[in-house]
């Protein structure tokens, strides 16, 4: 069996499958720990049953140690050592460009690599010390949600900066979910018979961080998150791109220093801030029903932001673009944000089909445009977990 663990600062997502059809992970069990550090609540879903705890969780190390008594007492393991492998999901991987099993040296960069992403890096580091201590002797595996990224070129990923701070501080674009690209890619290479390296997609990942890029010969050749996840489109609460100048402007016009304002416009900005309700698209979404006007100008920038890269990656991949796709959150259940951005891609001839797209309950994926569209697009649904479940299993078998 292979777990998956995703953690954040005061949270650890978890997936156990079982990994008998070694092509086909099943997954058999998951859950959430949350308010790490806080009081501590735990849920787990397994066979189709919720269970719900609240137990204190101090620190990640309870946590992880809580999860897996829990796995026993509820029958999904007999011991720990059938946890053949464990693979982390971890932000940064600065510039390593797969996943790998986790030795000293790997560590050690994920730990350096925490400059670069502080909000994200320090919960992986903080879960793996946890796992290291309980199951010492597990193999282990980060997957980088940078990795897949590695393939752009210089021009794409250096900055109009002075070459010193790429040279001497790593400023670059790395950009993010690659984890998700590299299953949708996947994925849609089965569902379409065309090899991955034939393969030219427009993949637009809008969950609560957001991300679209642009593939070609299943590559990234570019992608809308940078040296951050702050960068690009706008999101549930990033702002995504801005004139850099306006921090030093609120800075001064606040008196807040430049932490506290790149703070707010990671936490605060986007469809929360615009909106002044939610960062969840869909409260924005009712709130848009309800005729509020800062929701429906917030959709609209939000929409228009998603189209107008499209665009651009199109014009990039020289109009050679085998279908565009949906996924995460907004992308695999938005209908409207579907719809909008769709009938907002003038220049490429997409075509919605208006009934398809109103459905809610496919499985794996969806077709949205109409026959006469000349790019296909789609919705379909994003397997992070499987994605790193499937490396884990590969580096460790
Ligand atoms: P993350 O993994 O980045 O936390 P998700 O991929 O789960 O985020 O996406 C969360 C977003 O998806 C939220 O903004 C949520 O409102 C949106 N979402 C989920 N279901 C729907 C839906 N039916 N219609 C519109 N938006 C939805």
């Amino acid at each position: 069996m292979i777990l998956v663990i995703n953690a954040g600062s005061s949270s650890i997502k978890f997936k156990l499958f079982s990994v008998s059809d070694i092509k086909n992970p099943l997954p058999i069990l998951e859950g959430l720990s949350e308010r790490i550090g806080v009081d501590g609540f735990m849920k787990i879903k397994f066979n189709n049953e919720k269970f719900e705890y609240s137990n204190a969780l101090p620190n990640h190390e309870v946590a992880i140690a809580l999860v897996l008594e829990k796995f026993q007492e509820l029958g999904a393991i007999k011991n720990k050592d059938e946890i053949h492998a464990i693979g982390f999901r971890v932000v940064h991987g600065g510039k390593l460009a797969k996943s790998v099993v986790i030795n000293d040296e790997v560590y050690q960069i994920i730990k350096s690599n925490i400059e670069l992403a502080p909000l994200h890096n320090p919960a992986a580091i903080t879960v793996i010390d946890a796992v290291k201590k309980i199951m010492s002797s597990t193999k282990m595996v980060a997957c980088f949600d940078t990795a897949f990224h590695q393939t752009m070129n210089k021009e794409e990923f250096l900055y109009p900066v002075p070459n010193n701070w790429y040279e001497d501080f790593g400023v670059r674009k790395y950009g993010f979910h690659g984890i998700s690209y590299n299953y949708i890619v996947e994925n849609y290479s089965k569902l379409s018979g065309k090899s991955k390296n034939d393969l030219n997609l427009i993949v637009c990942h809008l969950g609560n961080g957001a991300s679209i890029s642009a593939i070609k010969n299943g590559k990234t050749i570019d992608t809308t998150m940078g040296f951050t996840p702050l960068a690009g489109l706008m999101m549930g609460t990033r702002s995504g791109d801005i004139d850099p100048s306006i921090i030093q402007f609120i800075c001064k016009k606040t008196g807040k220093t430049v932490d506290e304002v790149t703070n707010i416009l990671n936490k605060e900005s986007g469809l929360l801030g615009m909106s002044g309700l939610s960062a969840d698209m869909r409260d924005v979404l009712d709130a848009n029903e309800k005729n509020d006007e800062k929701a429906k100008l917030a959709l609209t920038k939000y929409n228009q932001i998603v189209a107008d890269w499209i665009v651009k990656f199109a014009n990039k991949l020289e109009g050679k673009v085998d279908a565009i796709i949906f996924t995460a959150g907004i992308g695999e259940n938005s209908v409207r944000t579907r719809k909008f951005v769709m009938n907002n891609l003038h220049i490429l001839g997409t075509e919605i089909d208006e009934e398809a797209n109103h459905n809610f309950s496919y499985e794996d994926h969806l077709l949205v445009s109409s026959k006469t569209s000349a790019i296909p697009v789609y919705a379909m649904r994003t397997d992070e977990e499987k994605m790193i479940c499937l490396d884990t299993l590969n580096l460790t078998k």
